[in-house]
């Protein structure tokens, strides 16, 4: 059957070299700069967004941006304004992949980071941030980690994500993260409809968040674009779901019709995605966690980090949280 991956070669690394490398982002009212030091993902993720116009390369062939840390390091030596806003690692790759391990980009980017002071939070679903569990603990007033977990039901983890560890593992990683006092978060997303947004795949989630000492959890649904249309309808393959059936339920609940259009980015309808949240707000809030990201609010305060003054004047992110 075919897959958005090759099923039956492990993934190959290469290197190029960008020209820029942190990007302002806006979403909403929240304001950041992303950093990516890796193209392509290797967790092989279904429903992933950072495919844009999706080909296997995506998920075979993982590019290491080689200069990203003499770019990081330049661009914030000559940075024009005072101010800066919270840095988002990563936004369209996974940070702590296992290309990770060999070229180490990550870690030196983050070791830059914390010399400008500059807060930081880490996306991830990997394993291989444990390795830089001290260097966060150093900084762990300017930075939180924030997991993302889909499911706790490990047959339907390896359709969906196949390059992911399992949720109990991530769990454990997070228990030792919050030990010492680094702040951890949980970010359900994608929750897809009909596949994991019942009670049951979400409340081992959050019991397993309150478990592992997580303080924030929070979710939104699968927005549906032409690539991502494409490969979850092989995950409905996979999961022997009626198809038929099911693309007939997403017609309904995302108010398209086939073929889908390749300017379409498509959102669940509003009554479906409220009444799954409320029950979302109301476990979490039962199991004495916060449904927030704490980070976004700091971002879009409008106050900044001044951080070239960084001995006299140091601003943290709990200053504007
Ligand atoms: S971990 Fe993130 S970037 Fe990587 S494949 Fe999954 S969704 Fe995409």
């Amino acid at each position: 059957m075919e897959l958005w991956y090759n099923k039956n070669t492990a993934p190959t690394f290469d290197i190029k070299t960008s020209k820029s490398i942190l990007h302002p982002f806006t979403f909403g009212k929240h304001k950041g700069h992303t950093l990516n030091v890796y193209q392509g993902c290797q967790h092989r993720c279904g429903y992933c967004y950072a495919t844009y116009e999706w080909s296997p390369e995506f998920y075979d062939k993982i590019y290491a941006k080689s200069n990203a840390p003499e770019l990081l390091e330049n661009e914030l030596k000559n940075w024009r304004s005072g101010t800066i806003e919270p840095v988002m690692i990563s936004s369209a790759t996974d940070a702590y992949q296992p290309a990770e391990s060999k070229y180490e980009l990550t870690r030196k980017c983050i070791k830059i980071l914390q010399k400008y002071n500059i807060p930081y939070y880490v996306f991830t679903k990997s394993t291989l941030i444990s390795r830089d569990l001290e260097l966060h603990e150093q900084y762990k007033d300017n930075c939180f980690m924030v997991w993302s977990v889909t499911t706790c039901n490990e047959s339907l983890r390896r359709y969906l994500e196949p390059g992911t560890p399992p949720a109990s593992i991530m769990f454990k990683i997070m228990r030792k993260f919050a030990s010492k006092g680094i702040r951890c978060a949980v970010n359900i997303d994608p929750i897809i409809p009909l596949i994991t947004d019942s009670m049951e795949n979400i409340n081992p989630i959050v019991t397993n968040c309150r478990t592992a000492s997580v303080k924030n959890v929070f979710g939104s649904f699968l927005r549906i674009r032409f690539d991502i249309w494409q490969r979850m309808k092989m995950v409905f393959k996979l999961l022997n779901k009626d198809s038929d059936l099911i693309i007939k339920d997403y017609n309904k609940l995302y108010n398209f019709t086939e073929p889908i259009r390749h300017d379409h980015n498509l959102r669940i309808a509003k009554d479906y995605e409220i009444a799954f949240l409320h029950n979302l707000e109301k476990k979490v809030r039962e199991n004495g966690m916060v449904i927030d990201f704490p980070s976004l609010k700091g971002i879009s305060g409008g106050k900044s980090p001044k951080f070239k003054n960084v001995d006299k004047n140091q601003l943290t992110l709990t200053n504007y949280i």
